[in-house]
């Protein structure tokens, strides 16, 4: 194998690892964003000290909560108390159209 070979075989493995870490790193990147644009917000009531709240929250992710299902256990902002939030009913429905 002449040294021009190696060479050429030596920058495409170069390229190809290049190609492999800019494709991860955007893939990673896709996935954030996109996470945050599936955030949904819901008004919530605290069963605790029943004070109302918006919670941004995205589905399939719990960050800050213990996700049960569609529902949430997490800490109240206002009391910090922590109780179950149904999030996935709660939902903030989009502006009505037409008007
Ligand atoms: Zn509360």
């Amino acid at each position: 194998m002449s040294p021009l070979v190696l060479a050429s075989v030596l920058i495409v493995v170069v390229i190809v690892a290049v190609l492999i870490f800019m494709l991860s790193v955007s893939g990673l990147r896709n996935r954030r964003t996109g996470a945050t644009g599936f955030v949904q917000r819901s008004a919530l009531t605290c069963p605790k000290c029943h004070e109302s709240f918006e919670y941004d929250w995205v589905p399939g992710e719990a960050l800050t909560a213990v996700r049960l299902g569609k529902y949430r256990y997490m800490a109240c902002p206002k009391c910090r108390k922590w109780a179950m939030f149904d999030v996935w009913d709660a939902g903030v429905p989009s502006p009505p159209t037409g008007h």
